[in-house]
Formats: C-alpha cells, structure tokens, sequence
C-alpha cells in the first residue's frame, strides 16, 4: 500500500531515494501511474515525485534537440523547432492529457512519441546509482532501463522539414490510440533516396524499424514503383497483436497502404 509521496528537488536525491528503496515506484505527470494506483495495479510504497527536478524544458543548440523528461506533451506544441512534429504530437491524446503528460512518461509506457524519437534516431539520458548515461533509443527498446534509472532527456538532430513523414491512423479523430503509426525521416539527393529512418509503432510490442522496407528505399528513386514494393517488405518486421483497436489481420492488411501513401507525401 502507497505510504509515502517523496518530492526530491535534485536529480542526485531522486536516485539515491529510488536506490534505497528498491521497490519504490516513480510519479511524473500522474496520467496513467494515478489511474493504475487507483485500480490497485501499482503495488509500492513509496513514490517518487519527479515534478520538482530541473528536468523539464526544451534546449536547441544548432540543429540538435534535448528535451528534459519532464516536459510536458503540450510543451511541445509551443516550441518553433518542434513545428516538423507538431502534428504527431497533437494526434496524442486529448488536450486536457497533454497538459499533464510527459514525454518521458510518454516514452516509458510505450506511446506514440516513441516512434517518432526512433525515426530520429534519439539518445537518451539516463540516471541512475551508477552516474549518467546515454543510450540509443533502439538500446532503450530491446533492454529498457535498469532498476532505479530515471529517464531525465532524449536528444536528437532536428530533419529538415522536407525529410520529415508522419501518420497516425485511429479509430476516431482524436483522442485515440493507434491501430498503427508511421514515422519516417527521408532525405532526397535529387530524386534518390539515402539512408532512409522509418519507425512503425502499435505493430509489435515497441515501436520497430522498418529496416528492409529501409533497405529497398535506400539509394533508389522515390516514385510509387520502388516505394509500393518496400512498404511491402515492411510487413517481415512487424509482429501485430489484436486489441480494442484493430485486429492484427487488419494492421498487416493496410501498413503496405499507409506506409506508401506517408512516404510519398509531399512535405515540402
Ligand atoms: C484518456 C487518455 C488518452 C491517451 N491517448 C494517448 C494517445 O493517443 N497517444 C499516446 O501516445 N498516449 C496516450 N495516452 C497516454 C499518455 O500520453 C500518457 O498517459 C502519458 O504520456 C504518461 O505520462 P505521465 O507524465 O502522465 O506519466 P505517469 O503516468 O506519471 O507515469 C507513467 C509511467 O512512466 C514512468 N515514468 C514516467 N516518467 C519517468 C521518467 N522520467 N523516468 C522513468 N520512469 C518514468 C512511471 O514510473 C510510470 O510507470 C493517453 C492517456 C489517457 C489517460
């Protein structure tokens, strides 16, 4: 049972209480660890508070990104060299969540920005007993964090706008979760391709790379022909699941079509 509420306001306190009680769970913008508190899912003692950590706001330096744990999805709305990811973040939730949502809570239940950060290739910083790190995102999604770390920012180079795909389909308009989502960073020399970044989210358990649908892209003209046959190949790396949302059957039916049609928009 819940007996205690800690609110550490440095970063060093927050992880030395999170190593001395191995079990304590930890609160950032409530909007899913209250509700599962609530239902009795979230079974500790201790809580540790994030709210008064230096760990919240956005800091652009050039063209690479860091954004603090603790910033809100709504934040990121407010930001100009976010304006590429502006409208990803506004299919997430509804405005009422967003302005208690993280993005590291965001990232750590598995939502949707995650699969933008994978498309940009984002690094995370961690804290935990043993000091700072930084790991790749795709680390993040094959080893998670280790007991005790707190998730305290992800860094990324900002894409030229142009280069910069994005889909969610959902059920209804907004406030949905996706039957599938798309994030793909695809940079042009002349008409060719190269080095393209696609992420898939609500397709397998994380968010995944499309790496062969990646492969296939690379070096080769962006017109229907070429990218029709990639986003076909796309379906060897997902692993859909049936929920409320969609059937697996239905996921793998339409990713070939959604995936084209978000690779060939225009984003200019
Ligand atoms: C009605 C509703 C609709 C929603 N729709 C969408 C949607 O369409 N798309 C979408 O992506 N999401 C959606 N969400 C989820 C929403 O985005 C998440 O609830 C939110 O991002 C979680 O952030 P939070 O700050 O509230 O985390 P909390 O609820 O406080 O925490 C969630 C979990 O993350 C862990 N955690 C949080 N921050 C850190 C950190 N810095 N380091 C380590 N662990 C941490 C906590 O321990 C906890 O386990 C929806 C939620 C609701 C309630």
């Amino acid at each position: 049972m819940l007996e205690n509420i800690e609110i550490p306001e440095t970063l060093e306190d927050a992880v030395g209480i999170l190593a001395d009680q191995p079990g304590a769970g930890i609160l950032a913008g409530g909007t899913i660890a209250v509700a599962v508190l609530k239902a009795g899912g979230l079974k500790v003692q201790t809580l540790v508070d994030l709210s008064r950590l230096p760990i919240a706001g956005i800091n652009t330096d050039g063209a690479r990104i860091s954004i603090g744990a603790m910033t809100l999805l709504s934040d990121l709305l407010e930001n100009d060299a976010l304006a590429f990811m502006h409208e990803a973040v506004r299919c997430m939730a509804s405005p009422t969540i967003r302005n208690s949502a993280t993005i590291g809570g965001n990232l750590i239940i598995g939502g949707d920005l995650g699969v933008c950060l994978l498309a940009l290739q984002s690094e995370l910083v961690v804290a935990g007993a043993e000091g700072v790190r930084r790991i790749p995102i795709d680390e993040y999604y094959t080893a998670g964090l280790r007991a005790g770390e707190i998730l305290t920012a992800m860094e990324f180079d900002a894409p030229d706008r142009a280069t910069w795909r994005h889909c969610k389909v959902m059920r209804k308009k907004a406030a949905s979760y996706a039957v599938l989502s798309i994030a793909a960073v695809v940079p042009l020399n002349g008409s060719i391709v190269e080095r393209p970044r696609i992420a898939l989210g609500a397709l397998a358990p994380t968010p995944v790379r499309a790496r062969r649908c990646e492969g296939m892209l690379d070096g080769k003209p962006l017109d229907p022909e070429v990218v029709n046959a990639a986003a076909t190949e796309a379906l060897a790396d997902i692993e859909p699941v049936d929920d409320a949302f969609a059937s697996a059957w239905y996921r793998r039916r339409v990713l070939p079509v959604y995936l084209s049609r978000t690779l060939l928009a225009d984003n200019e």
